[in-house]
Order: structure tokens, then C-alpha cells, then sequence
């Protein structure tokens, strides 16, 4: 299986999906935003990074009311994800959902979707606020900055919680243009993205509009 995400990893823009193999999650709810900041700095300052350690900048979360993407299920959605996560470059887009059901493919224990080599990224809510969620939010941070998946370590394609990455893709990761650096160092900035379903009925609005019209209209008729 891992030799089959690999062969198809080894495509420069494909997605990549991180799967988990216990996970009791059915029902929906609304999405929500959980970033262990110091934890992703913590992966990405490893020893295996040596004396290059790279920052991990969050930036402020912003709000996308969009229902159909709380459920990420078909490459429509992918492609709409894909839209605006390009467009923060180099920030690295983090979309958080309710459910994930596609990624280049149908997968029911599928918890995280990633772009290798491109800035998009999307992980379910509950699972990031998980004790395992750092080790998703930075698998899928990781497929960004061009890494595919391994045998064992934070690429693995099944979550343990595994937050190792070796020397190499250490290496690896300081070739893509997502890294940044200034005059204190590396960094790498993620943009936070969570996905609401704010139910303001236009129909409401219309039926409130036409009460008020309604009684307008009947003063109106009284004083004549
Ligand atoms: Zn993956």
C-alpha cells in the first residue's frame, strides 16, 4: 500500500491523504481551529534539522462560510480548497473540516489530504484537537514542502503519532520555496482557514421583510 502512495506521490502537485486506523468519528458538527504552535516548531526544529531549524509562524484564522466544504468529499471540493490555498503563497493553507471523504480517492479513515510541493492542506477538526494532531497537522505541513510518503516517522501514511523526520528530508524540505527566511532564521507561515455554516436563511430575511411590510401596509390602511 505505502509502495502504491509512493509511485503516486512521486508526482510533483498530487494530493496525498493521511489515514488513521482507529477513528470513531460519524458525527458532523462545525468545524474548529486547534494549533499547537510550539509542538510544530518542535517538529520542525528536530536535531535532524541541525543548525537550520525552521519557525513555525500561525497566522490569524480566517473564516470561510461555506457548508458543502464542512465535508470534503468529492474533487470539486478539492479543487475549490485547492483555489485558495495556491492564492496565500507562501503561507501554507490549513482548512479545517468536519469529515474527509476524498483525496485523490474515496477513503472513510481518512483524516488529513495534502498537496506535495503546493501550499494546501486540510485536516478534520476533531482530530486536530487529538493527541495525535500535531503529528497530522505537520504530516500534512510536510507533504507541502515536498515530502511523500515513508515506511515509518511522520510521513507514514497511517497516523501513530510519529513525529520524526529524517536528515534527509530535513534537506529536502529546505529546498522548497514555502521555507522563508529572515534575519532571525527560517520560518514557514500557516494560514488557518475553518469552514462555518452561519444559517442566516436569505428566505428568512425575506419573510421578516415582508411581515414588516405587511403591518406597514395595515397602519397604513387603518388611518385612511
Ligand atoms: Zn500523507
Amino acid at each position: 500500500m505505502s509502495i502504491r502512495y509512493l509511485a503516486r506521490a512521486s508526482v510533483r502537485g498530487f494530493l496525498a491523504a493521511s489515514l488513521a486506523l482507529l477513528l470513531g468519528n460519524s458525527a458532523a458538527h462545525a468545524a474548529f481551529v486547534t494549533i499547537d504552535e510550539p509542538g510544530l516548531d518542535a517538529v520542525f526544529s528536530q536535531k535532524s534539522f541541525g543548525n537550520k531549524p525552521i519557525d513555525v509562524v500561525i497566522r490569524p484564522t480566517r473564516e470561510l462560510n461555506a457548508p458543502h466544504l464542512l465535508e470534503i468529499d468529492d474533487q470539486y471540493d478539492l479543487n475549490e480548497v485547492y483555489s485558495f490555498s495556491t492564492a496565500s503563497k507562501p503561507a501554507i493553507g490549513m482548512l479545517f473540516v468536519d469529515s474527509i471523504t476524498y483525496c485523490d480517492g474515496y477513503g472513510h479513515t481518512i483524516i488529513g489530504c495534502g498537496w506535495i510541493g503546493d501550499s494546501g492542506t486540510i485536516v478534520e477538526s476533531v482530530f486536530s484537537a487529538s493527541s495525535k494532531g500535531t503529528s497530522l497537522q505537520a504530516h500534512e505541513i510536510g507533504h507541502t514542502l515536498g515530502l511523500t510518503h515513508t515506511e515509518r516517522g511522520l510521513m507514514e501514511p497511517y497516523n501513530h503519532g510519529s513525529l520524526e523526520l529524517t536528515r534527509w528530508e530535513a534537506r529536502k524540505i529546505h529546498l522548497s520555496d514555502l521555507v522563508q527566511k529572515d534575519s532571525d532564521g527560517h520560518f514557514i507561515e500557516v494560514s488557518p482557514y475553518v469552514v462555518t455554516a452561519v444559517p442566516i436563511p436569505a428566505s428568512g430575511l425575506l419573510l421578516l421583510g415582508g411581515v414588516v411590510a405587511l403591518v406597514a401596509g395595515s397602519r397604513l390602511r387603518r388611518t385612511t
